[in-house]
């Protein structure tokens, strides 16, 4: 019985706190990252169809670690988001990004994209301060408000709250609201009843077997129906395949995010890509 009882449960405490101290001095080791300039912000194309212009891009974090090389932002956002970071590193990102894009604007004019799209995270948006903090950013670097889009995910604002006013006070500010991973949430469909937003971004998830007659394409079938009908703009996520792009847009999409148009890279080509690309 003793086996049974008290061996796992050691075992089961010990691989805890092996974890807890992981994410502990990961922690630690992202503040030293940030103090020595280890993140950098990549951009991924948001491109228009038929024509295939590049009308906006997505600031996405990476971070370069000096041993173990490309850290994937899944493993880390978390654990800055856990211990406050996020605060820091999230402003940093922003401003970052919001430099690059009014550099594109100054450099590339109405060549180039005309928005660019940034990730907040909910502790970052549940700060009292947020908004501010956006509206310091954007003066900072000279980048007018309706070329920044803010990308918040459902649960961040599913409480209401603060979230839920920074939201209302990012818009009276010009800048649009994004719904990230539309789709996936709680409450994906109850949120638009009440939360202000311009642009739902349909999951990855949903586009993944759009080529196949099933329950994915129609799902993302009612959501473009469900965007048109709000007067929203839908972006359909994790694009990988001709197919699937000339599938979205038989649907209706007509903003299409994925790696078939372009990964994520620190110096993005905004050419449009040729023709032979656009699946119409
Ligand atoms: P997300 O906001 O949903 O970003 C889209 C993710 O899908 C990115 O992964 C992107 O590289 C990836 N992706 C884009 N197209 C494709 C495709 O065609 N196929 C596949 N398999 N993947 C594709 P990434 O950059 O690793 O970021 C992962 C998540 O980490 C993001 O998901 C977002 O939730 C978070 N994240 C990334 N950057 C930031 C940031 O600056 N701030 C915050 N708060 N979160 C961030
Ligand atoms: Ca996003
Ligand atoms: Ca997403
Ligand atoms: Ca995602």
């Amino acid at each position: 019985a003793a086996k049974q009882t008290g061996e796992p449960c050691r075992t089961w405490t010990a691989e805890l706190d092996e974890r807890a101290g992981e994410h502990a001095r990961l922690g630690a080791e992202l503040r030293a990252a940030l103090d020595a300039g280890q993140f950098q912000v990549v951009y991924q194309p948001i491109v228009r169809m038929p024509e295939g212009r590049v009308t906006a891009v997505e600031a996405l974090v990476r971070w370069q670690h000096p041993q173990r090389g490309m850290v994937s932002p899944a493993a880390f956002i978390p654990v800055a988001e856990q211990n406050g970071l996020i605060v820091e590193l999230g402003a940093w990102i922003l401003q970052t990004a919001c430099r690059q894009m009014a550099r594109w604007r100054a450099e590339l004019g109405p060549t180039g994209p005309d928005r660019i799209s940034v990730n907040v995270s909910a502790r970052q948006l549940a700060r009292a301060g947020f908004p501010a903090t956006v509206a310091a950013t954007l003066a900072a670097t000279g980048l007018p408000a309706q070329c920044l889009t803010i990308e918040v995910t459902e649960t961040a604002v599913f409480g209401g709250g603060q979230a839920l006013t920074a939201l209302h006070e990012l818009r009276a500010l010009g800048v649009r609201i994004a719904l990230d991973d539309f789709g996936t949430g709680h409450s994906s469909l109850g949120l638009l009843q009440t939360v202000p937003v311009d642009v739902l971004k349909v999951d990855k998830s949903f586009v993944d077997n759009i080529t196949e007659a099933g329950r994915h394409t129609v799902i993302a079938r009612a959501l473009i129906q469900v965007s048109e009908g709000l007067g929203l703009t839908a972006v359909a996520e994790g694009v990988e395949t001709a197919e699937q792009a000339a599938a979205l847009y038989d649907l209706g999409y007509r903003l299409l995010q994925g790696y078939y148009f372009g990964k994520p890279s620190a110096d993005p080509d905004f050419q449009p890509r040729p023709a032979a690309a656009v699946p119409v």
